[in-house]
């Protein structure tokens, strides 16, 4: 009945419904465990009217051409632009550390390591903080040794409870030391956020002849799964030979069977204030201080600045252990985690027409931008 079976309804799990039915012309069946579409980009009016990123803040950045395209054909875009700072201390520093947080934190001093920091490494450069720690001279060892302690250590320890020397270098790189004035966050060519949420990219994307949806619904409630088997995958207890593309926790789908995927989780704590602004920006993180990373106000992200009141979010993480309720955000990428990753998807390798696809599923940190681009090419493949 259906040519393929998508678990999830996330960026990964919609683009590729999308793309099948529209250029295919398949029938399509979508499957989440939850009452919404989007995955953790949903968004909602919270009971004040303001739209609020219920899994954690999510801001859109591209330089991938295709992809701000194919986006653009289900939203418009609220021209956003994100600026994040560092509460050091009490003091606000830009973030990522740049040539204007160089200024703040040197002073006087500053216009001489700006020349050297731009004499080792060229104007515009975007060093990673463990690079720059490398660097065998002491002035530049000293400025990385400032941006280690305020900005990278605490934080990092925080969110993975581990010193950034400690995880995968990719993740703190996501995030460098930046020669030059730019105080955004991001440098893409595209960045915005979509004009009435991410929610009614997900529900334009799936409203499409041939798709059908089931929220609440468990994958493994109407499909069953045994690579070993001479008919590996039954959908409603019957042979099932098109396509599934998974995107949720892979090692959940064989009941953790070689031992749980380790995620990192998060907890989120809103709070709503009856007056104008809360804080300086859309987002300040917390570097040297308190228990959660970073609070974001959410009117700055959705552009309802003229709203009279407000709401924040806390981030707390956590580790993630599978309990009823837990959600895993990110994957800790290292060799033995990517290992027991490994061993999980030999298990799928051998189903014909089985497609893992996103951050939970291929266990690795994805952008919205990458894992729409990822989507486009498995589509087109299939
Ligand atoms: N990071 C940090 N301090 C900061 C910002 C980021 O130590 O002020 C590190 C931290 O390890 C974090 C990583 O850089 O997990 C990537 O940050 P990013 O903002 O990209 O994280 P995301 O928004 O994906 O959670």
């Amino acid at each position: 009945m259906y040519d393929s079976i998508v678990i999830g309804s996330g960026f990964a799990g919609a683009v590729v419904a999308r793309e099948l039915a529209e250029k295919k012309g398949q029938r399509v069946l979508v499957l989440d465990a939850r009452d919404h579409v989007g995955g953790n980009c949903y968004d909602r009016l919270d009971e004040h009217g303001i739209l609020i990123h219920q899994y954690g803040p999510h801001i859109f950045h591209t330089n991938i051409d295709r992809v701000y395209e194919y986006l653009s054909r289900f939203t418009e875009w609220y021209d956003y632009r994100h600026e994040v700072v560092g509460n050091i201390y009490g003091r606000e520093l830009p973030i990522p550390f740049n040539l204007n947080t160089l200024e703040l934190v040197y002073g006087e001093r500053a216009p001489h390591l700006e020349k050297l920091l731009i004499d080792n490494f060229g104007e515009g450069a975007r060093v990673p903080i463990l690079e720059l720690m490398n660097h065998e001279n002491e002035e530049l060892q000293e400025i990385a040794q400032y941006v280690y302690e305020n900005v990278f250590l605490k934080y990092t320890m925080k969110q993975w409870g581990k010193s950034p020397k400690e995880i995968d270098p990719a993740v703190s790189g996501r995030v460098p030391v930046l020669l030059s004035r730019d105080n955004r966050y991001f440098q893409d060519k595209y960045q915005g956020l979509p004009k009435n949420g991410f929610t009614p990219i997900f529900e334009k994307m799936l409203d499409y002849k041939g798709i059908e949806v089931r929220l609440n619904c468990e994958a493994a409630s109407v499909l069953t799964i045994d690579p070993e088997a001479a008919v590996p995958v039954l959908f409603e207890g019957q042979p099932y030979t098109g396509n599934i593309i998974f995107t949720g926790a892979l090692d959940e789908l064989f009941d953790c069977r070689f031992g749980r995927l380790p995620y990192r989780s998060l907890h989120f704590d809103f709070e709503h204030y009856d007056k104008k602004f809360y804080q300086s920006h859309g987002v300040v993180n917390y570097t040297v201080s308190e228990d959660f990373t970073r609070i974001t106000e959410f009117k700055y992200l959705s552009g309802q600045l003229d709203a009279p009141d407000t709401t924040i979010v806390k981030e707390y993480p956590m580790s993630y252990s599978g309990k009823e309720g837990e959600i895993p955000y990110y994957a800790i990428n290292n060799a033995e985690n990517d290992a027991l990753f490994q061993r999980y998807k030999e298990l799928v390798d051998k189903i014909p027409n089985f497609y893992l696809l996103g951050r939970l599923a291929e266990y690795k940190y994805y952008n919205i931008d990458a894992i729409v681009d990822r989507a486009l090419t498995v589509a087109e493949e299939i």
